[in-house]
């Protein structure tokens, strides 16, 4: 852990930057933030400061997924986890804010979509501390997902909008947010994968350990409120699945099973029922399965990335970028199984249709230009306006 260095004080009018030797604030709190940041904070190296919301607070959800990239567990930690969205952000900002006021970094690094995403964004703005947003400008235009919110409100407040695409881009600018505030990058998605992906050899394996053969079965998962608080729309999931020709593993997100208990629709019939895994097991899966079913928003970038289809389950995306390649978009559950037919009939030539398609998410240098940007920014020592 870095020494905590005097407070900074500055006025709302002067907004200079503290540079030099101060820490520079990395905030997460769930499984996808860690993959995303993971590179951005190997960067910083010693600069980085790690504070954990506690919003996963399961481990699979989230030592795992530090350990895949050799990140020491937070010792900052703040307990938002568990509760309801109204009380981890309002918790979150009032333990942040405090951690936050303590350390007097030079920036916060806080990366998508999620209530810590919000409520760290909160804590920085409260604070008058430069905001950095990482995976910027994403868009569902669907104000029901309470990730729109979030990402939004994240967008508006940040001073260094890091966008993954030309499209996310196009969205900030869409909002009047000023060109200085936005740096195009990449996804840093894509140097998660290429770190973290196991060698072929090791994914057979994996696969030999699950009794599932390569091109063989399907990899799904579901976590988002829409598809899992509705009782109706989790049977008509479950029950398109299990009609699919091949076997599904379904590693469920605690949340889920939570609610497929709730709703009395445990055990889940027809399908392969399983704890989440560690990232690699889940790249090692979606790497080498037929087709992924689910309503992920990271796993909508990595199939791009490992060229696998994709049948994305909601009534809407953030990632319109792969839609018509890799992914489909099916927001009537009851159709699942029609769309993935097609897809599933000649898995190969499924496959070979997607090799040489390129990712839109880029090269895997976007953590580098992240880190590139952030320094720019704090040797201006001014805020861009
Ligand atoms: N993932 C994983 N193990 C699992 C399920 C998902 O490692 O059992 C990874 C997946 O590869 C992706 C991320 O978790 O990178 C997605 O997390 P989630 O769907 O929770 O969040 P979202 O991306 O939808 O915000």
């Amino acid at each position: 852990m870095k020494a905590v260095l005097p407070r900074r004080k500055h006025g709302h009018g002067e907004r200079s930057l503290a540079t030099g030797s101060s820490p520079i604030a990395v905030v997460l709190g769930t499984r996808p933030e860690i993959i995303k940041l993971a590179r951005i904070i190997e960067l910083l190296d010693d600069r980085a400061v790690l504070i954990h919301t506690g919003q996963h607070y399961d481990d699979s959800l989230s030592a795992w997924f530090l350990n895949a990239f050799g990140i020491a567990v937070p010792a900052e930690t703040v307990g938002i986890g568990g509760t309801s969205r109204g009380e981890q952000i309002g918790n979150g900002v009032a333990g942040l804010s405090q951690k936050l006021s303590e350390l007097a970094p030079a920036a916060v690094v806080v990366q998508g979509d999620t209530n810590s995403t919000l409520a760290a964004a909160l804590a920085a703005n409260s604070l008058d501390l430069p905001l950095v947003h990482v995976e910027a400008g994403l868009r569902s235009f669907d104000r029901s997902m309470p990730e729109e919110h979030n990402r939004v409100l994240t967008d508006h407040l940040a001073d260094l909008c890091l966008a993954p695409t030309t499209v996310s881009v196009d969205n900030l600018t869409a909002e009047r947010i000023p060109d200085s505030r936005i740096a195009i990058t990449g996804n840093t998605v894509v140097e998660a994968v290429n770190d973290v992906l196991p060698s072929r050899e090791d994914r057979l394996e994996i696969l030999q350990d699950l009794n599932v053969e390569s091109g063989s079965f399907v990899l799904s998962t579901f976590h988002r409120p829409e598809n899992v608080d509705d009782p109706a729309r989790l049977e008509s999931i479950i029950r398109q699945l299990s009609t699919l020709d091949l076997p599904v593993l379904l590693p469920l997100h605690p949340r889920s099973r939570h609610q497929a208990e709730e709703h009395g629709l445990w055990p889940l019939p027809g399908v392969r029922v399983g704890d989440p895994v560690d990232y690699p097991t889940f790249l090692a899966l979606l790497a080498e399965a037929a087709l992924f079913v689910g309503d992920s928003g990271g796993v909508q970038e990595e199939v791009s990335i490992l060229k696998r289809p994709m049948v994305v389950v909601r009534r809407s995306t953030e990632r319109p970028e792969v839609l018509g390649t890799f992914s489909t978009l099916v927001p009537d559950p009851e159709q699942i199984a029609s769309v993935a037919a097609p897809l599933l009939h000649d898995v190969e030539a499924t496959l070979d249709r997607l090799r040489d398609i390129p990712s839109p998410f880029g090269d895997g240098s976007a953590s580098d230009r992240s880190v590139k940007a952030i320094d720019t920014m704090l040797e201006t020592g001014k805020r861009p306006r």
